[in-house]
């Protein structure tokens, strides 16, 4: 049916376009931390996290080894562990659940808004009813800003505060997104952030972040990185964890983080593109008014068998696409004996079988991006 060549294959994300950006920068940057040998902790740490700080308006960023660990930091540092309800939702990468079950405590699953895909606070009252009846004490709650966008942290703060509920973002695939006009960082009591390469953030291997205004919490993140060590090293005042963003990672994000903000306007110019592009024919995403989002994925719903279809065709035309995420938390293996809150989780299972997302970086420029959309406009109406 193809009379011509193959098109070259687009990459779902072009980890490598960003290189040729600034890759004399970070080569420097690494360079300057190899003549020092400071690998843990160095200067570049603490430089990286006063910028990060100073770039989402917190008191404090506290770096550590991955965005998983950052969850974990926070419940720890916040005492929560076994008989704890940790409220989450169900629709979402496997981290945010799981670091709740790593402390001992019981993620409770919340069902998600259709059309944000983040967590539907109208449902965490359920939740925390659900985690009562079973003997639980609700003590936290997980939003996560999925896809790039922010919950609505608004309604989360409202319902948390009537149950006291500390609130622990998840911010891992939205970090310089913004809500009611302020970046992600101060919105709950801690943000955990992720730089995992393919992050809108990333690094060159794994890392992560704490973002937080409360200086006795940063106090204690910086103690539970480091074994839980108190004055020095050798006196150990809780028990902790060896959890540390490489200083060599700390100046590859050095040179990021500046170019950061036109990444995040670039990608932006690719959502629009797209919305312009597909929104006759399929569910594109929405961002409310005082909201910006870091599109960390580009997610459009097409249903049933025709998602299918859409990814096969785009496939058969070297355009990647991705499923995120096939199946929901609530039905996955290690979390289905997990209680689900009351009102249930349809609208997760309802998005697992729809969403499909795009190729979607900084760097993807126009006339590929136009190949990617009218192929899959071609597919829709075949
Ligand atoms: C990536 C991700 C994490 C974990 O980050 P790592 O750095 O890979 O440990 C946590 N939550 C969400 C929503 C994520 O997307």
């Amino acid at each position: 049916m193809n009379q011509r060549p193959n098109p070259p294959m687009i990459p779902f994300i072009d980890v490598a376009a960003q290189r040729h950006r600034i890759g004399g920068a970070i080569d420097t940057a690494v360079a300057r931390v190899l003549g020092h040998c400071q690998f843990i902790l160095g200067p570049e740490v603490r430089a990286f996290e006063a910028e990060l700080a100073k770039f989402c308006g917190a008191r404090h960023a506290v770096t550590c080894a991955s965005g998983t660990d950052a969850l974990v930091l926070v419940l720890r540092a916040r005492g929560i562990g076994p008989g704890d309800a940790v409220i989450c939702p169900s629709f979402t990468f496997c981290a945010t659940a799981e670091v709740a079950a790593l402390v001992g405590a019981t993620p409770v699953f919340v069902d998600v808004d259709a059309a944000t895909f983040n967590i539907d606070a109208n449902r965490i009252a359920g939740a925390i009813a659900t985690a009562k009846s079973a003997g639980l004490t609700p003590k936290a709650v997980i939003p996560v800003d999925l896809f790039g966008l922010a919950a609505d942290h608004t309604a989360v703060a409202a319902a948390a505060e009537k149950a006291n509920l500390f609130i622990l973002d998840d911010a891992a695939q939205a970090f310089g997104a913004t809500f009611n006009n302020r970046r992600l960082g101060t919105f709950g009591h801690a943000t955990a952030t992720s730089f995992f390469p393919a992050k809108p953030l990333g690094c060159y291997g794994d890392g992560g972040a704490v973002i937080t205004d409360d200086d006795e919490m940063a106090d204690v993140l910086r103690s539970l990185r480091m074994h839980g060590q108190g004055s020095d090293r050798y006196d150990n005042i809780r028990i902790g964890l060896a959890s540390r963003l490489d200083t060599i990672q700390a100046a590859i994000l050095i040179e990021k983080l500046k170019i950061f903000p036109d990444e995040i306007a670039a990608r932006d110019r690719v959502a629009c593109r797209y919305a312009e592009g597909l929104g006759d024919l399929v569910v594109v995403p929405k961002v409310a008014a005082g909201s910006t989002s870091v599109w960390a994925q580009y997610t459009i719903r097409v249903a049933g068998r025709r998602r299918d279809r859409l990814a096969a065709a785009l496939k058969a035309e070297g355009i990647p696409t991705a499923i995120y995420y096939p199946i929901p938390l609530h039905r996955q293996q290690a979390y289905k004996h997990y209680p689900v809150g009351e009102g249930g989780v349809a609208v997760s299972d309802r998005l697992a079988a729809e969403v499909i997302s795009l190729p979607m970086h900084a760097y993807l420029d126009a006339p590929t991006q136009h190949r990617i959309i009218d192929a899959t406009r071609r597919a829709l109406v075949s």
